[in-house]
């Protein structure tokens, strides 16, 4: 069994196939931990997870939302479903949008609620950063919390300091053609990796639609940057994401 750590499976892009979509990652064994992003999104994406049974939600906001009428939603919406989710996110810090200090500013406050709220409803983060590997590092090393850095873009370095305070690295399937994700691989250890599509992005081919059961690709790549046998990536980066969202299977 692999675990899809993020996708996206409630967006438009798969409104002609969805179910489609989710069979043909159960037919592989491959369970979704979607991101409902807002409160349009988390409503679509706890109405999937009731549906398919190797759905998970986690809910979320655009670090780009600034609109308090949509912010105070969203946390009420997570706090509605509590019972009904497996973590918080995606959130975070994209500093490749928002480039003027005071719109940063206002997305580290932001960032700050969602923390503060995976406290209070103990619940697991899984953290976006965009050009903001930095920031995102210094915000959570003080913290004492679960998280999960999707599709981790920071240098080999920046990695190394967030496995130290515990955070899981998420890989992407784009390491099959991302020199800069290969390297970073080849730098982690197994046991702080687990594995992503962000379908409908980050697809293995550019310019198409990603999809979960394209997540065998990544595995069959760590196995072969690290030269071991596929069945280890899978059973360790399966065990991780399990034991981080705390699936009951
Ligand atoms: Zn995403």
């Amino acid at each position: 069994m692999l675990i899809d750590v993020h996708a996206h499976l409630d967006l438009p892009q798969f409104d002609s196939d969805r179910g489609e979509v989710i069979e043909r990652a159960r037919r592989e064994e491959i369970l979704v931990i979607n991101s409902g992003m807002g409160p349009e999104g988390i409503e679509k994406t706890i109405s999937l997870s009731k549906k398919y049974d190797n759905v998970f939600s986690t809910l979320g906001l655009s670090p780009r939302e600034f609109r308090k009428g949509v912010i105070d939603k969203t946390k009420e919406l997570i706090g509605k479903y509590r019972n009904e989710i497996v973590g918080i996110g995606e959130v975070g810090l994209d500093y490749y949008w928002v480039k003027d200090p005071s719109g940063r500013g206002k997305e580290l406050e932001n960032f700050d609620e969602f923390i503060e709220l995976s406290r209070e409803l103990n619940l697991p983060l899984v953290v976006h950063s965009r050009d903001a590997e930095g920031d995102v590092i210094d915000r959570l090393k003080k913290e004492d919390l679960p998280v999960i850095l999707h599709s981790f873009s920071g240098s080999p370095e920046q990695a190394e300091v967030a496995v130290s305070f515990g955070c899981l690295i998420s890989i992407p399937v784009s390491l099959v053609y991302s020199k800069r994700k290969q390297k970073l691989v080849e730098n982690l250890s197994l046991e702080s990796m687990v594995l992503e599509t962000d379908a409908p992005y980050l697809s293995p081919i550019p310019k198409t639609r990603n999809e979960p059961v394209n997540i065998k690709l990544t595995r069959d790549e760590i196995a072969k940057i690290k030269n071991i046998d596929r069945e280890i990536v899978e059973e360790i980066t399966t065990k991780n994401a399990k034991e981080f969202f705390d699936l009951k299977l």
